[in-house]
Protein backbone atom coordinates (compact mmCIF):
# COMPACT_ATOMS: atom_id res chain seq x y z
CA UNK A 1 0.00 0.00 0.00
CA UNK A 2 1.32 3.21 -0.82
CA UNK A 3 1.98 5.65 2.42
CA UNK A 4 0.15 8.38 2.68
CA UNK A 5 2.51 11.99 2.45
CA UNK A 6 2.75 13.73 5.87
CA UNK A 7 1.81 17.83 5.85
CA UNK A 8 5.48 18.35 5.94
CA UNK A 9 6.30 16.40 3.38
CA UNK A 10 3.94 17.72 1.07
CA UNK A 11 5.20 21.43 2.02
CA UNK A 12 8.43 20.18 0.36
CA UNK A 13 6.44 19.49 -2.95
CA UNK A 14 8.98 20.73 -6.17
CA UNK A 15 7.89 23.15 -8.13
CA UNK A 16 7.72 20.75 -11.07
CA UNK A 17 5.47 18.55 -9.05
CA UNK A 18 3.39 21.30 -7.54
CA UNK A 19 2.81 22.39 -11.42
CA UNK A 20 2.17 18.47 -12.25
CA UNK A 21 -0.31 18.76 -9.57
CA UNK A 22 -2.03 22.42 -10.65
CA UNK A 23 -1.92 20.75 -14.48
CA UNK A 24 -4.12 17.92 -13.02
CA UNK A 25 -6.24 20.19 -11.11
CA UNK A 26 -7.05 22.24 -14.54
CA UNK A 27 -7.78 18.94 -16.44
CA UNK A 28 -10.57 18.37 -14.31
CA UNK A 29 -12.18 21.72 -14.43
CA UNK A 30 -11.56 21.32 -18.67
CA UNK A 31 -13.49 17.90 -18.22
CA UNK A 32 -16.59 19.04 -16.57
CA UNK A 33 -16.85 21.98 -19.19
CA UNK A 34 -16.28 19.38 -21.51
CA UNK A 35 -19.28 17.68 -20.05
CA UNK A 36 -21.17 21.14 -19.86
CA UNK A 37 -20.93 21.50 -23.66
CA UNK A 38 -21.72 18.13 -24.42
CA UNK A 39 -23.29 18.27 -27.70
CA UNK A 40 -22.84 21.89 -27.75
CA UNK A 41 -19.62 21.86 -29.46
CA UNK A 42 -21.47 19.64 -32.83
CA UNK A 43 -24.54 22.57 -33.02
CA UNK A 44 -21.70 24.92 -32.99
CA UNK A 45 -19.35 23.25 -36.20
CA UNK A 46 -22.87 22.29 -37.74
CA UNK A 47 -24.13 26.11 -37.71
CA UNK A 48 -20.42 27.68 -39.02
CA UNK A 49 -20.05 25.32 -41.50
CA UNK A 50 -23.99 26.01 -43.11
CA UNK A 51 -23.75 29.45 -42.29
CA UNK A 52 -20.07 30.81 -43.57
CA UNK A 53 -21.34 30.37 -47.23
CA UNK A 54 -24.49 32.22 -46.55
CA UNK A 55 -22.49 35.20 -45.06
CA UNK A 56 -20.05 35.07 -48.36
CA UNK A 57 -22.67 34.97 -50.43
CA UNK A 58 -24.44 37.87 -48.91
CA UNK A 59 -21.52 39.71 -48.99
CA UNK A 60 -20.20 39.14 -52.31
CA UNK A 61 -24.07 39.89 -53.65
CA UNK A 62 -23.77 43.12 -51.79
CA UNK A 63 -20.13 44.21 -52.87
CA UNK A 64 -18.74 44.46 -49.82
CA UNK A 65 -15.58 43.09 -48.85
CA UNK A 66 -15.27 39.37 -48.24
CA UNK A 67 -14.32 39.05 -44.22
CA UNK A 68 -12.05 35.83 -43.91
CA UNK A 69 -12.77 33.71 -40.69
CA UNK A 70 -10.79 30.81 -39.80
CA UNK A 71 -12.24 27.84 -37.74
CA UNK A 72 -9.79 28.40 -35.22
CA UNK A 73 -11.24 31.78 -34.30
CA UNK A 74 -14.47 29.34 -32.59
CA UNK A 75 -11.75 28.00 -30.39
CA UNK A 76 -11.83 31.66 -28.58
CA UNK A 77 -15.78 31.24 -27.97
CA UNK A 78 -15.79 28.30 -26.02
CA UNK A 79 -14.99 29.72 -22.47
CA UNK A 80 -17.78 32.49 -23.29
CA UNK A 81 -19.90 29.77 -24.33
CA UNK A 82 -19.47 27.91 -21.42
CA UNK A 83 -20.54 30.67 -18.99
CA UNK A 84 -23.43 31.54 -21.53
CA UNK A 85 -24.44 28.23 -21.39
CA UNK A 86 -24.73 28.41 -17.61
CA UNK A 87 -26.72 31.71 -17.89
CA UNK A 88 -29.41 30.64 -20.80
CA UNK A 89 -29.99 27.32 -18.21
CA UNK A 90 -31.15 29.46 -15.55
CA UNK A 91 -33.00 31.71 -17.91
CA UNK A 92 -34.72 29.37 -19.71
CA UNK A 93 -34.67 26.60 -18.22
CA UNK A 94 -33.26 24.21 -20.39
CA UNK A 95 -33.01 20.14 -19.64
CA UNK A 96 -30.32 20.39 -16.77
CA UNK A 97 -29.05 21.90 -14.07
CA UNK A 98 -25.40 22.64 -13.15
CA UNK A 99 -24.60 21.03 -9.85
CA UNK A 100 -20.98 21.93 -7.90
CA UNK A 101 -20.06 22.37 -11.92
CA UNK A 102 -21.85 18.99 -12.87
CA UNK A 103 -24.66 19.07 -15.57
CA UNK A 104 -27.21 16.99 -13.90
CA UNK A 105 -30.80 16.60 -15.32
CA UNK A 106 -33.27 18.13 -13.92
CA UNK A 107 -35.11 16.80 -10.67
CA UNK A 108 -37.80 15.93 -12.35
CA UNK A 109 -36.11 13.88 -15.80
CA UNK A 110 -34.03 11.91 -12.99
CA UNK A 111 -37.14 10.05 -11.75
CA UNK A 112 -36.75 8.30 -14.55
CA UNK A 113 -35.66 4.96 -15.42
CA UNK A 114 -32.14 5.38 -15.73
CA UNK A 115 -32.35 3.47 -19.29
CA UNK A 116 -34.90 5.99 -20.64
CA UNK A 117 -32.64 8.71 -19.07
CA UNK A 118 -29.69 7.50 -21.45
CA UNK A 119 -32.30 7.41 -24.53
CA UNK A 120 -33.50 10.63 -23.50
CA UNK A 121 -30.10 11.73 -23.45
CA UNK A 122 -29.26 10.87 -27.01
CA UNK A 123 -32.02 11.99 -28.85
CA UNK A 124 -31.28 15.72 -26.93
CA UNK A 125 -27.68 15.59 -28.27
CA UNK A 126 -29.09 14.44 -31.62
CA UNK A 127 -31.28 17.38 -31.56
CA UNK A 128 -28.63 19.73 -31.49
CA UNK A 129 -25.70 18.10 -33.46
CA UNK A 130 -28.67 18.06 -36.13
CA UNK A 131 -30.73 20.82 -36.02
CA UNK A 132 -33.81 18.61 -35.41
CA UNK A 133 -37.11 20.99 -36.23
CA UNK A 134 -39.97 20.88 -33.22
CA UNK A 135 -41.40 18.18 -35.22
CA UNK A 136 -38.83 15.56 -35.28
CA UNK A 137 -37.67 16.31 -31.85
CA UNK A 138 -41.13 15.43 -30.58
CA UNK A 139 -41.01 12.61 -32.64
CA UNK A 140 -37.85 11.08 -31.82
CA UNK A 141 -38.16 11.52 -27.83
CA UNK A 142 -41.78 10.09 -27.78
CA UNK A 143 -39.96 6.81 -29.89
CA UNK A 144 -37.74 7.57 -26.95
CA UNK A 145 -39.73 7.70 -24.40
CA UNK A 146 -42.54 6.25 -24.66
CA UNK A 147 -45.27 6.72 -21.95
CA UNK A 148 -42.88 8.27 -20.16
CA UNK A 149 -43.19 10.76 -23.04
CA UNK A 150 -42.92 14.60 -21.23
CA UNK A 151 -43.79 17.69 -22.72
CA UNK A 152 -41.41 20.02 -20.37
CA UNK A 153 -38.74 17.73 -21.66
CA UNK A 154 -39.10 18.24 -25.17
CA UNK A 155 -39.62 22.39 -24.62
CA UNK A 156 -36.42 22.90 -22.56
CA UNK A 157 -34.44 20.42 -25.67
CA UNK A 158 -35.89 22.33 -28.63
CA UNK A 159 -35.16 25.89 -26.76
CA UNK A 160 -31.23 24.42 -26.08
CA UNK A 161 -30.58 23.47 -29.39
CA UNK A 162 -32.16 26.57 -30.76
CA UNK A 163 -30.43 28.92 -28.17
CA UNK A 164 -27.36 27.58 -29.06
CA UNK A 165 -27.68 28.08 -33.05
CA UNK A 166 -28.94 31.33 -32.58
CA UNK A 167 -26.04 32.85 -30.09
CA UNK A 168 -23.28 31.32 -32.70
CA UNK A 169 -24.84 32.97 -35.63
CA UNK A 170 -24.65 35.94 -33.60
CA UNK A 171 -20.92 35.40 -32.71
CA UNK A 172 -20.01 34.38 -36.43
CA UNK A 173 -21.73 37.80 -37.97
CA UNK A 174 -20.24 39.87 -35.48
CA UNK A 175 -16.80 38.36 -36.57
CA UNK A 176 -17.06 38.68 -39.94
CA UNK A 177 -18.79 42.44 -40.15
CA UNK A 178 -22.17 41.52 -40.56
CA UNK A 179 -24.18 44.27 -38.63
CA UNK A 180 -27.83 43.58 -39.72
CA UNK A 181 -30.02 40.46 -39.56
CA UNK A 182 -33.11 40.35 -41.83
CA UNK A 183 -35.97 37.74 -39.73
CA UNK A 184 -37.93 35.19 -41.45
CA UNK A 185 -41.02 32.62 -40.67
CA UNK A 186 -42.13 29.75 -41.88
CA UNK A 187 -45.11 31.59 -43.43
CA UNK A 188 -47.83 28.99 -42.29
CA UNK A 189 -50.47 29.42 -40.63
CA UNK A 190 -49.09 28.42 -36.93
CA UNK A 191 -46.65 31.73 -36.93
CA UNK A 192 -47.36 32.99 -33.78
CA UNK A 193 -48.71 36.61 -34.76
CA UNK A 194 -45.67 38.24 -32.51
CA UNK A 195 -43.47 36.49 -34.62
CA UNK A 196 -45.77 37.57 -37.75
CA UNK A 197 -45.13 41.22 -37.74
CA UNK A 198 -41.24 40.37 -37.94
CA UNK A 199 -41.29 38.42 -41.61
CA UNK A 200 -39.05 40.55 -43.13
CA UNK A 201 -38.19 42.96 -40.78
CA UNK A 202 -34.46 43.87 -41.04
CA UNK A 203 -32.82 44.52 -37.39
CA UNK A 204 -29.43 45.75 -36.26
CA UNK A 205 -27.85 42.84 -34.80
CA UNK A 206 -27.72 43.82 -31.31
CA UNK A 207 -31.72 44.74 -31.09
CA UNK A 208 -32.84 41.17 -33.30
CA UNK A 209 -34.81 39.07 -30.69
CA UNK A 210 -33.93 35.97 -29.91
CA UNK A 211 -35.25 32.47 -31.54
CA UNK A 212 -35.28 30.69 -28.47
CA UNK A 213 -38.57 30.04 -28.21
CA UNK A 214 -40.24 27.33 -27.62
CA UNK A 215 -41.55 25.76 -30.69
CA UNK A 216 -40.27 28.69 -33.05
CA UNK A 217 -39.37 27.90 -36.60
CA UNK A 218 -38.25 31.31 -37.72
CA UNK A 219 -34.69 31.98 -38.61
CA UNK A 220 -32.15 34.89 -39.19
CA UNK A 221 -30.52 35.69 -42.45
CA UNK A 222 -27.21 38.02 -42.73
CA UNK A 223 -28.09 41.09 -44.55
CA UNK A 224 -25.67 43.99 -45.65
CA UNK A 225 -25.33 46.52 -48.39
CA UNK A 226 -22.72 48.90 -49.30
CA UNK A 227 -24.98 51.52 -47.63
CA UNK A 228 -25.40 49.69 -44.28
CA UNK A 229 -21.66 49.43 -43.65
CA UNK A 230 -22.00 53.23 -43.36
CA UNK A 231 -24.97 53.66 -41.14
CA UNK A 232 -23.63 54.06 -37.76
CA UNK A 233 -27.03 54.55 -35.72
CA UNK A 234 -30.43 53.61 -37.13
CA UNK A 235 -31.47 50.92 -39.74
CA UNK A 236 -30.68 50.28 -43.00
CA UNK A 237 -32.19 52.15 -46.26
ZN1 LIG B 1 -41.03 32.20 -34.65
Amino acid sequence: MPEELTAEELEELTEEQRDYIEKVVSLFIIAYAGRLIAGHGARIIKTVREELPIIKSVQKKAGVEITDFKPGDISGWSASEVEFYRRMLLDYGGTYIVKNGILEFKDWMRDLQPALIESAEKVIIQAKQFGYTPQVLREELLKALGNEYNNRLYVGAYVESRVIEDRTKRELYADTGINYVVWYTQKDSRVRPTHQERQGKIYLLAECPSLGEPGCRCWIYPYTSKNSLMISTGGPE
